[in-house]
């Protein structure tokens, strides 16, 4: 079924909010156990900040404003800019974001010194710090999945570069612009299939409850949930009351979460909590990416 053009920035904007939901959602329980979250709040399922950040309620962190340091660059230039993008995270970093991951702060520092736009392959870097930000660039790449590959893996190696790291980039991003044009759970179970016959690694059919930052943790997570829960409120919440890195794995499940189930499908009560700046700001974005995609520009290259 082909959704109308309205209904395909609905969901862009709802992937995008759907990244900040997660976000600031998560933020209050990342690094807790899940016996610890239960203990505290029974079950975490209200945006009120705190956390070991010491965060506002509705306030993001860095996995939202990086993304919106990509979608920055990409509205500023007009089109793929990696040194913009580069830029725009060096300006990030020193206006001394209240997180930042330390793989991310290595790579943007090797931007900073040597002007690298590539960081070596290294076994490290496993992370989910570049899966993170994807939503810009599933949003920007609408329409053509070679684009999608290639700038996924790009802004991934700005900062991180490891083949599981990029491979979930991948299949984060074609889920969500799947789900932005209408596909249905199973066609996104196929595509994590498609994942899970590469890499066995990412299988999560028997999910261990491991939350942390690694990309694999990270992902089985964030399936689990996607696919045992039939709401977006549900899936983040079982999400983030597994902790660990609750508001990046928040962040990655809001994504898919929010192109799939739409924007009337995302909490009021949640949206409020949202800082509003942050939401206005997103919206926009969103659907001027959308606007820039190779699905209205059709012949589009880069
Ligand atoms: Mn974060
Ligand atoms: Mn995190």
């Amino acid at each position: 079924m082909k959704p109308e053009r309205n209904d395909i920035y609905a969901r862009a904007q709802a992937a995008f909010l759907g990244v900040a939901l997660g976000d600031a959602l998560g933020a209050t329980t990342e690094f807790m156990t899940p016996g610890e979250i239960k203990s505290r709040y029974r079950v975490h399922r209200k945006i009120i900040g705190g956390g070991w950040l010491g965060l506002k309620a509705g306030q993001v962190t860095d996995d939202t404003e990086m993304s919106l340091a990509i979608a920055e660059a990409i509205i500023q230039q007009q089109e793929w800019d990696l040194k913009q993008i580069a830029e725009n995270f060096l300006a990030w970093m020193r206006s001394r974001p209240v997180d930042i991951g330390s793989t991310v702060r290595k790579g943007i520092r090797s931007y900073m010194t040597y002007g690298t736009l590539e960081v070596p392959d290294n076994e490290w870097d496993a992370g989910n710090g570049a899966v993170m930000r994807m939503a810009p660039v599933a949003l920007y790449t609408l329409g053509n999945p070679n684009l999608l590959r290639r700038y996924a893996i790009q802004q991934a190696h700005l900062t991180h570069h490891h083949r599981l790291s990029d491979a979930a980039c991948i299949c984060v991003g074609r889920m969500t612009q799947a789900a932005i044009l209408g596909a249905d759970r199973f066609d996104l179970h196929a595509m994590t299939r498609e994942l899970t016959l590469e890499f066995p690694t990412f299988k999560f059919n028997r999910y261990k409850g491991l939350a942390s930052g690694y990309v694999v943790d990270t992902l089985q997570t964030v399936f689990h949930y996607l696919f045992s829960t039939a709401s977006f409120e549900e899936c983040l919440t079982g999400i983030v009351n597994q902790g660990g890195d609750a508001d990046t794995t928040g962040a990655i499940g809001g994504m898919i979460a929010g192109a799939f189930y739409g924007t009337e499908a995302l909490p009021k009560k949640w949206l409020k909590k949202l800082n509003p700046a942050t939401r206005a700001d997103i919206e926009t974005k969103a659907k001027e990416l959308v606007r820039l995609s190779p699905l209205e520009q059709p012949g589009r290259r880069s």
